[in-house]
């Protein structure tokens, strides 16, 4: 029985070939995210992703994947690219105050500032429409760092997940602009894995939970796993509030680049299928809808180095459940 009608890999878009189609269509996969690599340079390795989606042999690949039932979406930290800093001369209330009381045009901005939030959902809509696929769900996120919220007097009185929230609304506004059907993921990560108090969600707007400092080999579910158990704390409590239609597990069992520390070259991988089986029975018994993996450094040359990765046996985990 397929409990998840939605089931997928994400990659970095340069590892984005035929042969991946092919894994994916064989292991029953539906869902491929392209996922700029993350960090504190992913407003760059956004801009390579958009240069790359523009090629005609990118925009073939994509209409090969839908053609094969795969549906293609971004899933990228894209603050950053959507505001850049060089802005800050001109329009410093924009960005955020840090703990000293200084504005400093780092990372994240200052979500009390109608005018950076207009800005951002015009920036919003002018991405989607350059990285169009066809597809209706995008995941333009906040920036990929820790503890950098704004601190300004009415931020102040924002939590961090309520902070993402107003930027997922504001992209999500303008996501509408340009997709009507567009539908944006509030990433439920890190700093933002508690509920939001006080913003509520936009129409559309769907969670994305990626418990990143999970333990990798040990199950999600596992009451003795203190990191785990603190992980996945406010997942029942996300999932009402943000509701279950949609809602997408987006973790780590395939992530090569985690386990080789996101250092070329890829390490060999070794999928843990025995976490994985008691995962995704905890991710159904929540109600999520869609379950995917981050798969990065599986690509070319992963292959050229180890042979084939094990994108069958992971289609396989999230396609039948035990009992
Ligand atoms: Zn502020």
């Amino acid at each position: 029985m397929s409990v998840f009608y939605r089931r997928g890999l994400l990659v970095h878009p340069e590892e984005f070939d035929e042969a991946l189609i092919g894994q994916m269509c064989q292991a029953g996969l539906n869902v491929l995210g392209l996922h700029p690599a993350g960090g504190k340079a992913a407003h760059d390795s956004l801009e390579t992703a958009i240069r790359l989606h523009a090629m005609p042999a990118s925009r073939a690949r994509i209409d090969m994947a839908r053609d094969r039932n795969i549906s293609v979406e971004y899933e990228a930290h894209a603050l950053r690219w959507l505001v850049p800093r060089s802005l800050f001369g001109m329009v410093p209330d924009w960005f955020r105050m840090n703990e000293r009381g200084y504005r400093i045009p780092d990372f994240h901005l200052c979500v009390s500032n109608p005018d950076a939030l207009m800005y951002l959902e015009t920036r919003a809509e002018a991405l989607a429409r350059q990285l169009w696929t066809g597809a209706h769900r995008w995941s333009f996120w906040p920036d990929d760092v820790q503890g950098m919220g704004c601190c300004c007097p009415e931020c102040r009185k924002l939590s961090l997940s309520d902070q993402a929230l107003i930027l997922t609304n504001a992209v999500q506004r303008g996501i509408r602009r340009a997709d009507p059907l567009g539908c944006t993921g509030f990433l439920a990560y890190q700093d933002t894995l508690d509920t939001p108090k006080k913003v509520r969600p936009e129409d559309g707007v769907f969670l994305e939970f990626a418990p990143i400092r999970r333990d990798h080999h040990r199950p999600l579910s596992d009451e003795h796993c203190d990191q785990n158990a603190r992980e996945i704390r406010s997942v029942p409590q996300l999932l009402s509030f943000f509701g279950r239609q949609g809602a997408q597990a987006v973790d780590y069992w395939m992530d090569n680049s985690l386990f080789s520390h996101w250092q070329k070259p890829p390490q060999p991988f070794h999928l843990d299928t025995e976490v994985l089986k008691r995962d995704a029975e905890f991710y159904d018994s929540l109600g999520f809808e869609s379950v995917t993996s981050f798969g990065c450094f599986l690509g070319q040359d992963y292959r050229e180095r180890y042979g084939e990765p094990p994108i069958g046996d992971f289609g396989a985990c999230l396609q039948s459940l035990p009992g």
